[in-house]
């Protein structure tokens, strides 16, 4: 069985729809559709752009001959989410003499999505992004909410802009090609929504590991679906994050530092991933609801087993020092006036933004790792 073609709305002051189904890269009627101008960008990284670019391209192409189509090709992984590639993308719009209504295709994961969105954002104060996602994490996460970033030695997505895409495009057919290991981690993201505000969810997850692990397009489909109607839901309330929209972040302060740390994941090393850093984030953050009294340890128990099952880490990898990673956690987004500001949880499908909370807790909590 495939899954059949479904549309997630995103309300708001700039309202867009994510299209989700097997093939749509192919469909010229929905990627036109979203292009207003002559100039388009297609954005992509060297993994996914051999597998899909000329796809994307040659349909555009066939049902716009007058578009004048660029190319920006990073290399993969997210040591290419710079502001040297920024400066790069930026460029690529100069030589294409991109117009005020030209469109930045974001064809890749979130490494490109984000990087791509970031160049979209500033070109001209803003033209056009078209996310095509590819990886799963981007289809559930990155590509729907219009933030932008890029990472600086400092931290990751330190610099960036809110800049919603006009469109989000996800593909279930170029899952086929993602490895096992980004499937995962884009799990990962979906294990998370279930976390934070959807119990039944997170019990369909339980039951439907095995379909979802094997590819099972239908099981996909729903998975993604159901994601993107969680973020549409809380993005279209709080586009900006002045409050709930900070819940997508359970398990990110930690996550983040442990990227951070072991220096974002350069290619062939060992590093965790985005998402299997978020899968350790995550469980610790449970750990510390639970030895703050806020939820019942069971349920850490409960969320660890489920990211076990779905084959991802959930201990701190060794050698990253607790103290480095609290140093790095002093550096997060969320923090106010210096304070520690973490989303932590009142147990399966309640997350709770706590301001203040005490150093000391997080520290024992990293130490156990
Ligand atoms: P990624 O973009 O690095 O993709 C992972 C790997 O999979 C890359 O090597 C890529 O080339 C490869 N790949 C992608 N699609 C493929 C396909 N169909 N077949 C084969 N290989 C494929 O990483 P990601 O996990 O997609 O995204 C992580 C990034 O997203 C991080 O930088 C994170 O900060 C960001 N992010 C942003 C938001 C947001 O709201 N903007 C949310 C979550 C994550
Ligand atoms: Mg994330």
């Amino acid at each position: 069985m495939t899954a059949s073609p479904r549309t997630v709305a995103v309300g708001g002051e700039l309202p867009y729809q994510i299209h989700i189904g097997p093939g749509l890269l192919a469909e010229a009627d929905l990627l036109t559709r979203a292009i207003r101008g002559r100039h388009v960008l297609l954005a992509s990284d060297d993994t996914v752009a051999p597998l899909y670019l000329a796809r994307v391209q040659e349909a555009l192409q066939a049902a716009r001959p007058e578009l004048k189509i660029g190319q920006y090709i990073i290399p993969a992984g997210e040591a290419s989410k710079t502001l040297d590639n920024f400066g790069g993308a930026i460029n690529a719009l100069a030589a294409l003499g991109a117009t005020r209504d030209a469109c930045v295709l974001a064809l890749g994961g979130g490494v490109v999505g984000d990087l791509a969105g970031f160049a979209a954002a500033c070109w001209m104060r803003g033209v056009d992004c078209v996310q095509l996602p590819t990886t799963l994490l981007a289809m559930v996460d990155s590509s729907v909410g219009g933030k932008t970033a890029v990472d600086i030695a400092q931290g990751k997505n330190l610099v960036g802009a809110f800049h919603p895409p006009r469109a989000v495009i996800a593909d279930t057919s170029a899952l086929r090609t993602l490895p096992v290991r980004e499937l995962r981690a884009g799990l990962a993201e979906v294990i998370k929504y279930g976390a934070i505000r959807d119990p039944l969810f997170f019990q369909w997850l339980q039951a439907e590991r095995a379909a979802l692990l094997a590819g099972d397009d239908v099981a996909l489909a729903q998975a993604i679906a159901r994601s993107c109607e969680h973020k549409a839901e809380i993005v279209e309330r709080d586009p900006l994050e002045k409050g709930e929209r900070a819940l997508l972040n359970l398990g990110h302060t930690f996550g983040h530092a442990i990227e951070t740390a072991q220096g974002y994941g350069a290619p062939g090393n060992d590093n965790l991933n985005h998402g299997e850093a978020v899968a350790v984030g995550m469980v610790l953050a449970a750990r510390l609801s639970a030895a703050l009294g806020m939820a019942p340890a069971a349920d850490t128990e409960t969320l660890r087993d489920l990211l076990l099952a779905y084959g991802l880490p959930v201990a701190i990898p060794a050698g990253l020092a607790p103290e480095a990673l609290l140093a790095h956690m002093r550096l997060d987004k969320k923090n106010i006036a210096g304070r520690l500001r973490l989303v932590l949880w009142r147990g399966i499908g309640k997350a709770e933004v706590v301001p203040d909370v005490d150093e000391a807790a997080v520290l024992d909590v990293l130490r156990l790792g």
